[in-house]
């Protein structure tokens, strides 16, 4: 059996064309089912249906060979222990800081609101600065408008809604996309079947997102 780790959404819905071009289709639809196990049209194929943030996790401990996480949630994550072989080029954003627009740069520590603190403190460690990091789970745009942070931390794909929020984008921390992950116990157990998805699945994204 092979178990794919995907969540819902964007990720799913992008991802679902590039497995059907290796013949892999789920039997039914993951955005609808409450089933967190999804059979294929591949006896030996399944899908684990979890949150974003957790794909990592499921991969680099076995509970699924491969996986497909956002860089973001990699970069996050900080796996050494996952194999990251395919960009997808898809969810495509980038992950930048915002503050309000127009607004000074404080004077003493920065305070920085993000659910990606690791991301956060590499970056400004990166770069010398001190500053105070404030985990969110979400809404991260509503710190700097109330008091509670100076910028953020967040991906942006269009920017309407920093802009709705009169925020602006400012430094660019990373060009985000999904990618494909494996499990390493399972790339070398599986490696001909896996490498071989791989290799269709490569196909597809070039036919899919040319660059
Ligand atoms: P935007 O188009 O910049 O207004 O983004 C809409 C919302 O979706 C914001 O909350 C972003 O943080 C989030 N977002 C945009 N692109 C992605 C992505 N590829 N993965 C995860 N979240 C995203």
């Amino acid at each position: 059996m092979l178990t794919i780790a995907l969540s819902k959404g964007r990720i799913l819905d992008d991802t679902l064309p590039l497995l059907a071009a290796a013949g892999i289709v789920p039997t039914e639809n993951p955005d609808k089912s409450r089933k967190l196990i999804i059979p294929t049209t591949q006896d030996d194929v399944r899908l684990l249906i979890v949150r974003a943030t957790d794909v990592p996790t499921y991969v680099e401990h076995g509970a699924a060979d491969l996986g497909v996480a956002g860089k973001d949630v990699l970069l996050e994550y900080g796996g050494q222990g996952l194999y990251e072989p395919l960009d997808l080029r898809i969810a495509r954003c980038k992950l930048m800081t915002a503050g309000a627009i127009g607004a000074p740069e404080p004077k003493g520590r920065l305070r920085v609101a993000t659910k990606f603190v690791n991301v956060a403190k590499r970056y400004y460690a990166e770069q010398g600065r001190q500053v105070d990091i404030i985990k969110l789970y979400g809404s991260m745009e509503l710190a700097p408008l109330v008091g509670l942070a100076d910028k953020i931390i967040d991906v942006v794909d269009t920017g309407n809604t920093l802009k709705a929020n009169g925020l602006e984008a400012q430094e660019l921390i990373a060009h985000i996309s999904s990618r494909l992950v494996v499990n390493k116990a399972s790339m070398k157990m599986q490696h001909g079947r896996i490498q071989a998805l791989i290799d269709t699945l490569r196909e597809a994204v070039e036919t899919h997102h040319p660059h």
